[in-house]
């Protein structure tokens, strides 16, 4: 188990055991960064990898679990069905569900902890005041994470 804030833990292992993946939470990889000011998670299933908004350990509990939930059901349907199934499908949808979450994609501003600010320029696809879960797969992007949208920098691998 590396990473998982220690109160989630017991959540995260069972979500796996509904989902049918059992060792799901003890072969994830979850990561927090300081650098997210777009999105609040990243995920990169492939390699069993998470990363996190740092800012949300700061925040309402609900929302991290929720996040976490977010990016580990990305995790668990890929193990199950690969790249055959669509990102945000039925699949993921049920399983973010059956843990106790309506799934989305988008949360609004206020719930992130974001400070309000305005817009960055050549973001206006999001829509102002909602913030954005942005999942990649590794096999869309290269080899890192891309840390933010924004300018398009990666992280060295
Ligand atoms: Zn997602």
């Amino acid at each position: 188990m590396k990473g998982i804030p220690e109160g989630l833990r017991s959540r995260a292992r069972r979500w796996g055991k509904l989902w049918g993946v059992p060792h799901l939470a003890d072969s994830v990889t979850v990561e927090f960064s300081p650098r997210f000011r777009s999105s609040l998670g990243l995920c990169r299933p492939v390699e069993g990898r998470v990363r996190l908004a740092a800012h949300l350990t700061n925040g309402r509990p609900e929302l991290l679990e929720e996040v976490l939930c977010h990016e580990l059901a990305h995790v668990a349907v890929y193990r199950l069905h690969g790249r055959s199934v669509r990102l945000h499908g039925p699949e993921w949808k049920g399983m973010v569900r059956s843990a106790g979450f309506e799934p989305r994609v988008r949360f609004h501003r206020e719930e992130g902890g974001f400070p309000a600010r305005a817009p960055r320029p050549g973001f206006s696809q999001t829509p102002p005041g909602l913030r954005r879960v942005t999942d990649l797969l590794g096999d869309r992007v290269g080899g890192s994470f891309r840390a933010s949208v924004s300018n398009g920098a990666q992280a060295s691998p």
